[in-house]
């Protein structure tokens, strides 16, 4: 509503500030407040992981529809607002559409009410849910979590992945809701009989689809690598890793700081991939899919006898500068690295070693001196 100096003299004479005229003045309706009672604080997952508080609330009718719950956004939002359950809130629809709690009315708080704290561990899976450094969500990294499934089945189907012609989110959900599928292996099980049980297949769909999930056994590397879904591990990413790494077990076996040395390969990539193939659960999904018969393309490039093994040269050799050592390990398939672990193949020494070689021998890991290394090398050469 505005009310405005009828008389334009008056109005003249008033004048204007900026854009706002002295001479009219406006009035809007505050969005309707409603007190409602906030019966519990529920967390829900969501297809990356990512963990939301939500408030479930007494049933209130706001601006026409009944609110049952309404999203808290992130446990710092809770904390800010300080809502509780028992709490008795106001609840506004901003903008008339997204139910908000407005404020806790404090007056009426129950004796005893505690301040709420995000769970430790995911709802759906029990795994410890991490909250990263500058991120205000909590996230849960199980990529066999029941309720990021979904997501994950229909994101390593799609096109950019492992491009399976036909197997759409609709058959996806009534998969899992059947049962049949839990996680990406499972659907290579997929049978016709299975299919047939599902709305909107004929014996023909059925075959056909089955054919075409068949034929996706075998896919280039930066397919299957994109079709894990590695958080930040995008079509491009999984390109650059495929080309650098040249099998899935060259990736796998991969430290942090070995894809730290990729060239367009940052830190926080580097970080999630490598958590990513430690993690029991993502060796689980890799080798169900390798018992499903799925063996991705190597890339070209890759490959070679050595592939998969990561090599460890420390101390200074002498008849072989050490970058035309890595080289030759990488020709081989390779992946030279500086840090030894339990995965490391070989640690070779040359002179003055230091506190690799005790590690090395610590771990119960192959050590070679260097004339040795030249040998496999020139062996392992020859052999191709
Ligand atoms: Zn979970």
């Amino acid at each position: 509503m505005v009310i405005k100096v009828a008389s334009l003299a008056e109005q003249a004479e008033l004048g204007t500030i900026s854009r706002a005229p002295r001479w009219a003045i406006a009035y809007k309706f505050p969005p309707e407040e409603y007190e409602t009672t906030v019966l519990d604080i529920h967390v829900q997952v969501g297809r990356t992981g990512a963990v939301t508080p939500v408030a479930i609330l007494e049933p209130t009718l706001v601006a026409g529809s009944t609110v049952r719950r309404c999203t808290l956004h992130n446990e710092d939002e809770v904390a800010r607002k300080d809502v509780r359950i028992g709490d008795t809130v106001l609840l506004h629809k901003a903008g008339d559409v997204i139910p908000e709690i407005v404020r806790v009315i404090l007056e009426k708080r129950p004796k005893g009410a505690k301040p709420w704290q995000m769970p430790e561990h995911c709802p759906a899976c029990e795994s410890v849910l991490v909250r990263e450094q500058g991120e205000v969500v909590r996230r849960c990294l199980n990529p066999l979590c029941p309720a990021q499934r979904r997501e994950l089945l229909i994101h390593f189907a799609s096109r950019g992945a492992m491009n399976i012609d036909g197997l759409g989110p609709a058959v996806i959900d009534q998969l899992l809701d059947l049962g049949y599928v839990t996680e990406p292996a499972d659907l290579f099980h997929v049978t016709t009989e299975q299919l047939l049980e599902l709305e909107g297949f004929a014996e023909r769909s059925a075959t056909k689809l089955v054919g075409s999930i068949a034929s996706r056994r075998r896919v280039p590397l930066a397919r299957f690598i994109n079709a894990l879904a590695i958080r930040h591990v995008g079509e491009h990413t999984a390109e650059t890793l495929a080309a650098h790494f040249g099998s899935i077990e060259a990736l796998a076996a991969a430290t942090e700081e070995d894809l730290l040395g990729v060239e367009g390969i940052g830190a926080v990539v580097a970080a999630h991939v490598a958590a990513w193939f430690a993690s029991s659960e993502g060796r689980a999904v890799l080798e169900h899919l390798r018992a499903a018969g799925v063996d991705p393309e190597r890339a070209a490039g890759g490959g070679g006898p050595w592939s998969g093994q990561t090599w460890v040269i420390t101390g200074s050799l002498d008849g072989l500068s050490r970058a035309d050592a890595e080289a030759r390990i990488r020709a081989l398939g390779g992946n030279p690295s500086s840090s030894v672990s339990r995965k490391t193949h070989t640690v070779v020494v040359g002179a003055s070693p230091g506190s690799k070689l005790e590690k090395a021998q610590r771990l119960g890991v192959r050590v070679l001196d260097e004339a040795q290394l030249v040998a496999e090398l020139t062996a392992a050469e020859g052999s191709r």
